[in-house]
């Protein structure tokens, strides 16, 4: 049987629908939640997600402000725009988009973020909070993620998730959601031994890894429930067929386009799982919803006790 399609676009839909409900009740209340997104220089992907993350503040009422230093900033100038910011009252949220340019010390610039603002969930305060399950802000991504699964009715107390992939961003805090979730956890990398056969004890498999279809049928055990955070585009021609072949809606994206969207799991795992997450559609729309719903969290956090650590 067809596994069902986790549909992430809706999902995101009803996340930004209740963040637009309370960021009406708060401005009630007096307080407009603020994002300042910080882009450097002039990376084309990273100015249309930086575009996508202004559009759906204006869409949900959450004030933006962008900040575009120039490619040959300093780590220094951006120290000082990050101080600026961590200062001013009305800033709830600071987002550096990465990548930054090769001069600027990335780590060094994160650190420097107010981890009560620091609505990526990437500054170290926030990871120790979250693997200490104390209230803090969680990575967009993952905490997408999981949104995916209780909005979908998918158990994850005592259910077996192998999670492929240990990045930062993605891998480890989703790892690190599901253990706080009661999953029994299993995180896999590029030295993993017979990954297939470890990914087939998973109820719920999490492929992270960036690589298009890798994750094939002989990886899922029938009937789990799959999520797909790859995105990947496929160029090359017999690539496209491994992965698409008598797909007509693809072909045409491909001949028009000369691309298409992929993410780390093969099409015909969809015919194996009992529910799966599709590319697009899947859990791409919830990392800008959970962006704006940090943005919130932080602004009830910081204006609320002033010390996110102590809530
Ligand atoms: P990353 O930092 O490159 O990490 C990839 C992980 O996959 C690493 O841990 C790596 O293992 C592992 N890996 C690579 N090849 C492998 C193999 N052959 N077998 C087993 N494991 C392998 O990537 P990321 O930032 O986590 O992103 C992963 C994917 O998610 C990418 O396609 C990215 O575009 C996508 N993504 C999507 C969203 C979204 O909003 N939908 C957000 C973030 C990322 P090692 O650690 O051993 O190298």
């Amino acid at each position: 049987m067809a596994a069902i399609i986790l549909d992430g676009t809706k999902i995101a839909g009803q996340i930004r629908a209740e963040v637009a409900e309370e960021v009406r009740a708060l401005a009630a209340a007096g307080m407009r939640p603020g994002l300042a997104v910080v882009l450097v220089g002039h990376n084309p992907a990273s100015e249309v997600y930086v575009r996508g993350k202004v559009k759906a503040c204006e869409e949900v009422g959450i004030y933006s402000e962008k900040h575009t230093p120039s490619e040959h900033c300093t780590t220094a100038e951006l120290l000082e725009l990050v101080a600026r910011l961590n200062q001013r009252d009305e800033i709830d949220g600071i987002l550096v988009q990465l990548p930054l340019p090769p001069q600027v010390d990335a780590k060094k610039v994160l650190l420097a973020v107010d981890p009560a603002k620091d609505v990526d969930g990437f500054h170290p305060m926030n990871v120790g909070l979250l693997s200490t399950q104390r209230p803090g802000l969680v990575p967009c991504t993952p905490a997408g993620i999981l949104e995916i699964l209780k909005r979908s009715n998918i158990a994850i107390a005592g259910q077996e998730a192998v999670v492929v992939g240990r990045s930062d961003i993605v891998g480890k805090p989703v790892a690190m959601l599901l253990i706080n979730g009661n999953a029994t956890v299993t995180v896999c990398h590029s030295k993993t031994r017979d990954l297939p056969g470890v990914c087939r004890r998973a109820d719920i498999l999490i492929a992270a890894i960036g690589r298009a279809g890798m994750v094939t049928r002989e990886f899922v055990k029938p009937g789990a429930t799959v999520i797909d955070v790859g995105m990947n585009q496929v160029t090359d021609r017999a690539e496209f067929d491994r992965l698409f072949a008598g797909n007509a809606k693809r072909e045409e994206t491909f001949r028009t386009k000369g691309s298409t969207l992929v993410g780390d799991v093969h099409p015909e795992v969809a015919q194996v799982a009992g529910a799966i997450t599709p590319v697009p559609g899947g859990v791409g729309p919830l990392t800008i919803a959970m962006l704006m719903a940090n943005t919130v969290r932080a602004a009830k956090l910081r204006r609320g006790s002033g010390d996110l650590a102590k809530v």
